[in-house]
């Protein structure tokens, strides 16, 4: 037979890397509620606590009374409302670029940047720990593909260094998604500038949680204006959906002429551009915000990691327990759950064999109390 679906299905039920959706019955926020409980919510992205904000609920359903649900048509044919042409301006001022552009996706914005950009005669080089989005996309382009050690410049370097290629861009995570660790940015750009390279970062999981203004990993790192292409998405830290790529006027030209996956699809509701607007504004003006991730990320990797769990080197709201086996995360992630705790354990291929994890975000709707709680509940686990 050919489709042998089953035996594939069977393969990954034996592995224990079978995977399914769970059926949430609630908004995402501190709480996740499902099969009729409430759980303490530990695995979402939304690290700012603005995916259930009232204010942007309410921007939502303003903007939803007043331009519909539907775009109706991609942005170059008559999607294109006026809540995604200030949600653009607004993302290339608060990212200091000369322009922004929005995707539906950060999947569809990574595949479209790089294979807008580079073609058979080009070379892309991308950290071993990318996001797959990224990996796919530089798979897409036809490019020469290369990869290097993970937050690695010297071994990029070498592979710069190596052939010749008409265009190179180099492509990282600014906040890696399942680490949490952050690119050394500056010596990254170093390398590039260097090498005549082009640097893009993905900061899905760096937007709105570093840098006072929450403006992301390259104004932490001090390194905007050395990194040609930024990519940011809305539906992480900034609690809606969607994702942009900031850049210059030639970038965004030539990404409005080339990207496919911008060129080929709907734009996304304007609606979900209007409560970003709010939710963006308020990522930039509530501090508090990011101040009491820090707070929340201190406490528990002190706990965590004085009852013996490994972690990882991560400052952000990323804090993963590498556990090892398959069979050991499930484990662990089950016997939380049943203590009252959401998160999900992260398997192969998304990780690497060996090095299963449970993905713990923190969220600055989580009260310090419910880290301990978290904490407590590990602590039993253990015993
Ligand atoms: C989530 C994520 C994406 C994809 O963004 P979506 O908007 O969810 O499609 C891209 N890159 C990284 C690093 C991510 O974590």
């Amino acid at each position: 037979m050919t489709f042998d679906l089953a035996a594939d299905l069977e393969e990954r039920r034996r592995q224990h890397r079978f995977r399914y959706p769970l059926v949430m019955d609630g908004p995402c926020g501190r709480h996740a509620r499902l099969e009729g409980r409430d759980y303490l919510n530990f695995c979402s992205n939304d690290y700012l606590g603005l995916a259930n904000d009232p204010e942007v609920i309410a921007a939502f359903q303003q903007a939803a009374s007043e331009w519909g649900v539907g775009s109706g048509a991609s942005h170059l044919v008559c999607g294109h409302q006026r809540p995604h042409q200030e949600l653009e301006e607004a993302l290339a001022a608060h990212t200091g670029r000369e322009r922004a552009l929005l995707f539906s996706t950060g999947y569809m914005a990574n595949l479209g940047v790089i294979s807008a950009l580079l073609g058979k005669a080009d070379a892309v080089f991308e950290d071993r720990l990318n996001h797959a989005s990224l990996l796919d996309g530089g798979l897409l382009s036809g490019a020469r593909f290369r990869r290097f050690a993970h937050n690695d410049p010297l071994a990029l370097e070498r592979l710069l260094q190596r052939g010749e290629a008409r265009r190179k861009l180099v492509v990282v995570d600014g906040v890696f998604s399942m680490d949490g660790d952050e690119a050394p940015l500056a010596a990254l750009a170093e390398v590039c500038e260097a090498n005549e390279a082009w640097l893009m970062v993905d900061d899905a999981h760096g937007l709105g949680v570093l840098d006072e203004l929450g403006r992301g990993s390259l104004f932490a790192q001090g390194v905007n204006a050395r990194t040609q292409i930024l990519m940011g998405t809305l539906g992480k830290g900034l609690g809606a959906g969607g994702a942009f790529v900031a850049g210059s006027h030639e970038l965004i030209e030539t990404l409005i002429q080339f990207a496919r996956t911008f060129i080929y699809t709907t734009a996304m509701p304007a609606a979900v551009a209007a409560a970003t607007l709010v939710s963006l504004e308020k990522s930039r003006q509530e501090n508090w915000r990011r101040q009491k991730l820090a707070e929340l990320v201190k406490r528990f990797r002190a706990g965590a990691s004085e009852q013996g769990y490994t972690l990882m080197a991560s400052q952000t709201p990323i804090q993963p327990i590498l556990i090892g086996s398959d069979a050991d995360a499930m484990a662990l992630s089950a016997a939380l759950r049943e203590k009252g705790f959401l998160i999900t354990a992260i398997r192969p291929p998304t990780v690497p064999e060996g090095e299963a994890r449970l993905r713990v975000t923190l969220s600055a709707a989580h009260e310090l109390a419910d880290v301990d709680a978290l904490l407590t509940a590990l602590e039993q686990c253990q015993k």
